[in-house]
């Protein structure tokens, strides 16, 4: 006996509760954690569970409808919607606050990279730390990068 083993996990239909996250991911315009994502969509839908935000985040990203980045010390993930341009982060050490930023220049080293190593990248991420505007103590200057 032959069993058709076309995997249909991927292919069922969208439930409510995952284009509710889904809409929440979007419309914070951020970067949210999995545990804030739970809090906005539990006051909009009550029996939403954690594991349910876990295993649609999951979901999100392998149709990459999300990416996830890791910020700061603690390396905790946090979620944002995709975007067809690549973006960037600085984190401030202090407060948590991220700033996005886009260079033309990171394209042109990853093109170099990738030639010179012979190396497939697929994704960048990029997250410099630091400290933002308000939390900048005094004016320091840059140590040298040799
Ligand atoms: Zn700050
Ligand atoms: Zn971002």
């Amino acid at each position: 006996m032959r069993i058709n083993c076309m995997c249909t996990a991927n292919i069922q239909p969208a439930t409510s509760q995952r284009k509710l996250l889904l809409s929440v991911i979007r419309e914070a315009k951020g970067h949210l954690d999995a545990k804030e994502l739970y809090r906005r969509a539990s006051k909009r839908n009550a029996s939403i569970s954690l594991a349910t935000v876990y295993r649609n985040l999951r979901f999100f990203k392998e149709q990459a409808l999300i990416d996830e980045r890791h910020f700061g010390h603690t390396r905790s993930c946090c979620y944002e919607m995709k975007r067809s341009e690549e973006h960037y982060h600085l984190v401030c050490r202090d407060c948590g606050h991220v700033i996005e930023f886009e260079s033309p220049l990171i394209h042109k080293l990853v093109a170099e990279i990738r030639r010179k190593n012979n190396f497939d990248v697929t994704r960048v991420e990029l997250c410099l730390e630091g400290y933002c505007h308000d939390c900048k103590k005094e004016e320091k200057p840059l140590s040298k990068v040799t």
